[in-house]
């Protein structure tokens, strides 16, 4: 196994156990033989510091994070070392209740926050959606989806592997599948078994998506065409709690993508909802999601819009006369505003822009709740921008709840980058 050699003083990150080496801080790679080598995308590689004692072994990848590290034991490494993993994170879902007659939709996997970077797995009823982000999960993602059959074939029946958009462009797993015309999304479980051509071809095109269950309401996934992994599960805790606060309101579900926050607004027993997108698909699955629970209900309606346009003048969407806002409960989830470090003060500027404009309209004892999805944007980073919002519009606002991802997206304490969803429970005056 090739070796990585850090810099002097550059060990003290991994002696704290946090999970990646940057490019920055390699002195040397070495084979066995002490010759400079150049590791492949996804060889696993020994990390030991300038004197030489072994730190922890991880996968290599090109770029800024060079190597992610799984192990800070070198005798843990066997051939059962994913299943123990895999085993550790669905012992822990069930432990949390997750997985139960009426929720069969949560993370399974959260990366670093499982021990097993690079990978996230989303289950939503009977199949789990795998997503690798490093060319060396892609490299082991057919013994991975085995393990997982292993470890939870009582409730999973299918995994669908979708890593075209995450996969670094330059990996060279993709520019092959690119350079071939083809993708390197597809099923690899199909009914508890490794798939064969023919039966991938048949999934693809019956398209075995399916409904799932989030604390007793029902959803479509498609994860073939969706989002993501096809739905976000990150919010199930904080739909709860817009639930809650529904009775007699009127919800306005701003980014509503697939309309999480609306069936559950109407479950809460809310006067009106009205879930907007700006992507056609996204109101039609929002459409067909609230059909799915509370079908024909008059309550609920979806707008195509920009959220800056139908914040401006609702009435101009909804045909309502005036331009009066009268949404007593609003919900902004907006996309990532900040991808990198590089644009995070443009990211805070939208974020203050968008709140700026839902706080300015909203009635008097009206509730905001507001979301950071960005990693990079930290909880003070976010509620300074949503702060200077409401000084900008000079809105009395008070602080009911801060929210963050739920327990199903652990974050590894000693790696701080994997919390990365937070939100504000405003009540305006
Ligand atoms: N709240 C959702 C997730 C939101 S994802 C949930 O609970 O599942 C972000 C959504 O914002 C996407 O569906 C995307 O289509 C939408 N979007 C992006 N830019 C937008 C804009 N300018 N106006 C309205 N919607 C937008």
């Amino acid at each position: 196994m090739i070796s990585v050699i850090l810099k002097h003083r550059k060990e003290e990150s991994l002696q704290r156990f946090h999970p990646w080496v940057f490019s920055g801080a390699i002195y040397r790679m070495e084979d066995e033989f002490g010759s400079e080598v150049q590791p492949e995308e996804g060889d696993w590689v020994r990390v030991v510091s300038s004197q030489g004692e072994f730190l922890a072994l991880g996968q290599y990848q090109i770029g800024s994070i060079a190597v992610r590290i799984f192990s800070f034991d070198e005798d843990e490494f066997d051939d059962e070392f994913f299943l123990r993993r895999l085993q550790s994170a669905y012992t822990l879902r069930k432990s949390l209740g997750l997985i139960r007659a009426d929720n069969d939709a949560y993370r399974l996997v959260h990366g670093e926050g499982d021990g097993l970077p690079g990978l996230i797995i989303d289950v939503y009823a009977h199949t789990a959606v795998m997503q690798a982000h490093t060319a060396g999960i892609h490299y082991i993602r057919e013994a991975l989806a085995e393990d997982l059959i292993r470890v939870a074939g009582a409730e999973i029946r299918n995994v669908y592997y979708k890593s075209e958009t995450t996969l670094g462009y330059k990996t060279e797993a993709r520019q092959e599948a690119e350079a071939e015309g083809s993708t390197v999304n597809g099923y690899l479980i199909i009914d508890g078994q490794p798939v064969t051509d023919a039966a991938q071809g048949r999934a693809l095109e019956q398209s075995i998506c399916d409904v799932a269950i989030e604390n007793g309401l029902k959803f479509h996934v498609d994860w073939l065409k969706g989002q993501k992994t096809g739905f976000f599960v990150d919010q199930r805790e904080n739909r709860a709690l817009v639930e809650h606060f529904s009775r007699g309101r009127r919800v306005l579900n701003m980014f509503c993508y697939t309309g999480g926050f609306s069936f559950y607004a109407m479950r809460g027993g809310a006067e009106l909802v009205h879930s907007v997108d700006v992507s056609k698909q996204a109101i039609g699955i929002t459409n067909a999601n609230v059909e799915l629970n509370y079908p024909g209900d008059p309550r609920h309606q979806a707008f195509v819009a920009d959220a800056f346009d139908f914040l401006k003048d609702p009435s101009r969407f909804t045909g309502d006369d005036g331009d009066s806002f009268s949404y007593d409960l609003v919900i902004l989830d907006p996309p990532a505003f900040a991808k990198h470090k590089k644009v995070l003060h443009n990211a805070l500027r939208g974020y203050q822009k968008l709140n700026a404009k839902a706080l300015e309209r909203m009635p008097s004892g009206s509730i905001l709740f507001t979301f950071s999805c960005s990693q990079v944007v930290t909880k003070d980073d976010f509620r300074c921008a949503v702060f200077s919002a409401a000084a900008q519009v000079g809105r009395r606002v008070r602080i009911l709840y801060q929210l963050h991802q739920p327990a199903d997206h652990p974050i590894n304490i000693y790696h701080p980058e994997g919390e990365y969803l937070k939100g504000l429970v405003l009540y305006v005056e």
